[in-house]
């Protein structure tokens, strides 16, 4: 007998089948916050680096001008251009069209209206809002949330729940009380125009704390039944987040507006040194495995197992040199070059690239 899978359903309303492409996992305006070229916060204009400890991806939005990409690239083929316009931001079939219609209009919208042109917001839809971003980057984002499989279903479950009571027009109340969840929300306008803004979310088990950097928005959630007061905020940011307005879905949402830089540089700052330390460690690696393999076949290169030290800075300080574009900062061929130039400057061999 032939078996088949059977279509998958909408992972909202778990009925109808998932026919939705391109439905974006973090809500697509703030890709474009931390990302528009022309730093306009529209959408299609997003020239998104996604960085990990392993690779960087690129993502370029539709109605970026190839001048636009100017400044981060060196030349580009239309083969590798075609490439990065496929968005890995954005999900094909987790959804049906009505569901995600539903999302936009009942809760990313009046979001949207609410943080960016500080427009009234319910309070239902401000903290159902956040549980539907939690809950969709736990269950589907690449990089996902360490985040128990329970809490996250018991998520899924309310937002079901929540949006087909919306849509019924009945009373939402009980739904407001039933898991615990505070959140806390840091706002600086146009932090991601003035320096860069980033997007990086976190779930930290042992404090059982969410804390998403979404551009010029953070946000951290406690799913501890005592809320902040006996958990703390990873990376000494207790502080900080102190004087944040803790919200419950009691009461309409309360946003700390911050108008220093430093203080979302100062949030981010712990993630860029974790990424920072493990990428540098991968490309030491990358290192030493090109040199152990280019010896066994270069008489000339020192039969040692592992280069100088010297040569590994030497190699590391040119891949991250400032002089390189960040769009050509991770080919391969960007890779090969400061080996090449490393062989030269450090062991005096000069050595074709191929
Ligand atoms: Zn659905």
């Amino acid at each position: 007998m032939e078996s088949r899978n059977p279509s998958p359903l909408c992972s909202i309303c778990l009925t109808r089948p998932a026919d939705k492409t391109n439905s974006h996992i973090i809500p697509s305006f703030f890709i474009s916050m931390v990302s528009s070229v022309d730093n306009s916060y529209k959408r299609g204009k997003e020239l998104l680096f996604t960085i990990n400890e392993r690779s960087t991806s690129t993502y370029i939005g539709r109605e970026v001008l190839p001048e636009q990409l100017a400044d981060s690239f060196d030349e580009l083929t239309e083969e590798r251009l075609n490439q990065m316009r496929k968005s890995d931001v954005a999900k094909d079939y987790i959804f049906c069209t009505h569901c995600e219609k539903k999302l936009g209009e009942f809760l990313e919208s009046p979001y949207h209206a609410h943080i960016l042109e500080g427009r009234h917001i319910p309070i239902d839809v401000a903290y159902y809002y956040w549980i539907s971003i939690i809950w969709r980057t736990a269950k589907f984002d690449s990089q996902s949330l360490d985040m128990p499989k329970a809490l996250v279903n018991s998520l899924g479950k309310r937002l079901t729940n929540y949006i087909r009571k919306k849509e019924g027009g009945e009373d939402l109340s009980f739904l407001m009380s039933k898991l615990p969840f505070t959140y806390k929300v840091l706002y600086d306008k146009d932090y991601s125009k003035r320096g860069s803004g980033i997007i990086h979310l976190e779930y930290f088990l042992r404090n059982k704390i969410a804390l998403f950097i979404l551009g010029d928005v953070i946000f951290c959630a406690s799913f501890s039944k005592h809320g902040f007061s006996r958990t703390s905020v990873p990376y000494g940011l207790d502080s900080l987040f102190a004087s944040a307005p803790e919200n419950d879905g009691h009461s309409e949402e309360r946003v700390m507006v911050v108008s220093e830089d430093d203080i979302i540089d100062s949030i981010k700052q712990p993630f860029i040194d974790i990424i920072v330390k493990r990428r540098l460690a991968d490309d030491k690696e990358k290192i030493i495995h090109i040199w152990q393999s280019i010896s066994k076949k270069d008489p000339r290169i020192p039969k040692t197992k592992y280069p100088c030290d010297e040569f590994i800075e030497y190699v590391l300080s040119e891949l991250y040199s400032e002089d390189i574009k960040d769009g050509n900062r991770t080919t391969k061929e960007h890779f090969t070059n400061c080996i090449v130039k490393g062989l030269d400057k450090i062991y005096g061999m000069s050595v074709e690239s191929d």
